[in-house]
């Protein structure tokens, strides 16, 4: 009798650490976000990033009966916000729980729906994103406070030479007339202090409204005429105006860089970040270093 009682009492007290000390489950609604939740929580986290995919447009993605799996079973939840990916509240309120934490970047932001989405774009949303993410980590597993609190720091370190490249960039051609298609690369055209043309163009396509004949009219002029001296071409999420629009550029002679919405694969959010930036100084003529 004495036998089966510590064998019970063996499996309780092996079953309780063994919950407590199994990897924190991370969904991350885009995968720049997971990338930076996978560096701030190591090997205490277990990441999902859903929308992974740069050859797909995240403004068209419907979620699939494993992302509700996996965002179920999520203790932190970290999304955009700002409208970019609504599938996840409606996924969150179908299987409610009051242990998960959510993390909205677009709230850390200050931003709401309307204004551009495309928040990873300015690193200092995603290290916002980090400094939450490393906070609740901390409550969730306060053994390791200092080992989150270096990790966070080593990110912002990392972060640095992404900051010092556009002031750089933004020290030599600030006021430069710039363009995109879409506006994915827009907090990043305001990071490099660029004046951004066809602003209306830009908004009819993020609205998914037909840009109007003047607009289109407008933008084509301003290719042809060299007014634009760099257009950005969202990759990712391509409709036959903005291909035109990118030829238009090209015959002109005026550098075309294209941005995605989803980090690509082996790149990390930094080094992504750094390569938009390198290729926007290039374009212009900037020495590359
Ligand atoms: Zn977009």
């Amino acid at each position: 009798m004495k036998y089966v009682v510590s064998l019970l009492f063996l499996s309780l007290t092996a079953a309780s650490p063994a919950v407590a000390a199994g990897p924190i489950k991370i969904v991350a609604a885009e995968n720049f976000y997971g990338d930076v939740a996978r560096q701030i929580g190591g090997d205490a986290v277990e990441v999902v990033s859903i929308l992974n995919n740069p050859d797909q447009d995240p403004h068209l993605f419907e979620a699939s009966p494993s992302v509700a799996r996996a965002i179920s079973d999520a203790r932190i939840v970290i999304a955009n916000g700002v409208d970019y990916d609504p599938w996840i509240g409606t996924l969150l309120s179908a299987s409610p729980s009051s242990a998960r934490k959510l993390i909205v970047v677009g709230d850390l932001a200050g931003k709401k729906t309307g204004d551009n989405p495309h928040l990873w774009y300015d690193p200092r949303n995603v290290l916002a994103m980090a400094r939450q993410l490393s906070s609740v980590l901390a409550e969730e597993d306060a053994a390791n406070i200092s080992v989150y609190a270096r990790r966070l720091a080593d990110f912002e370190a990392s972060l640095q030479p992404v900051s010092d490249r556009i002031a750089e960039v933004r020290g030599h051609y600030a006021g430069t007339p710039v363009a995109a298609t879409e506006p994915v690369f827009g907090y990043m055209f305001d990071a490099l202090g660029l004046e951004v043309k066809e602003t209306s163009f830009q908004n009819s396509v993020m609205n998914d409204t037909e840009p109007s004949a003047s607009d289109v009219a407008a933008f084509e002029n301003d290719l042809k005429t060299h007014k634009i001296k760099l257009l950005v071409y969202n990759s990712q999420a391509t409709d036959p105006a903005a291909e035109r629009l990118k030829s238009l550029a090209e015959q002109a002679g005026i550098p075309v860089v294209g941005a995605t919405e989803t980090q690509p694969d082996g790149k990390s959010y930094q080094s992504w970040m750094m390569s938009g930036v390198a290729e926007v100084g290039k374009a212009f003529g900037m020495p590359t270093q």
